[in-house]
């Protein structure tokens, strides 16, 4: 399976790391090395001293499909969830300074959290969705879906022009504004609404 991740998809975030909005969804893919395992401790790795949490809602691909019609999007997903993209913010400054891919900042041991799934006829209206995380019981990020410059389906049919979705994989659709560099000790909580969806703690 794998991690198919939207960057640049809310502006708030886009102003404040000085980027340039994008004229199409900006897309990378993090290995399947990159899960955090269930219940397990995210250790900041030695490579980097600027680890930032963007919490992100997730969606999991259920059948099999390339070159998507946005109008179909919806069928190829019943699950919802929402995860941690850390982010090495300083390796990934230094790659995108020279035009250099960015797996080494996003694509580390760890770096891709998962919390739950629900069905997504429990959420109401995706486009809707109040979500965000709690750091050391303080929010902050707080968000809501209809931020996104592109929906989840706008997402699904653009993704799928490149790459064949298969069952299972899953999709970070990018993070709003709040990201912030994450400590050792630190407790990391994610809601959608007023549901936690996974609780990391960072050593
Ligand atoms: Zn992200």
């Amino acid at each position: 399976m794998k991690l198919i991740c939207i960057g640049r998809n809310y502006v708030d975030h886009i102003e404040e790391l000085n980027n340039e909005r994008p004229a199409e969804p900006v897309v990378f893919i993090k290995p399947d090395s990159s899960i955090l395992p269930k219940e397990q401790d995210f250790y900041l790795p030695n490579f980097t001293s600027d680890v930032h949490h963007e919490v992100e809602v997730l969606v999991k691909i259920k059948k099999v499909g390339k070159h998507i019609d946005v109008d179909f999007a919806h069928t190829y997903y019943d699950e919802i969830g929402l995860g941690i993209d850390f982010t090495a913010r300083d390796i990934q400054q230094k790659l995108k300074d020279k035009g250099l891919p960015w797996e080494k900042a996003k694509g580390f041991d760890g770096a891709a959290v998962i919390g739950q799934w629900v069905e997504k006829s429990t959420l109401g209206n995706l486009s809707q969705l109040q979500f965000g995380l709690v750091k050391n019981g303080q929010w902050v990020q707080q968000a809501s879906t209809a931020l996104m410059l592109w929906s989840i389906d706008e997402l699904i049919a653009h993704v799928s022009t490149y790459f064949t979705l298969k069952k299972g994989d899953i999709i970070f659709t990018g993070t709003p504004a709040g990201v912030s560099r994450v400590q050792e000790g630190d407790v990391l909580e994610g809601f959608i609404g007023t549901e936690s969806f996974f609780k990391v703690n960072v050593q």
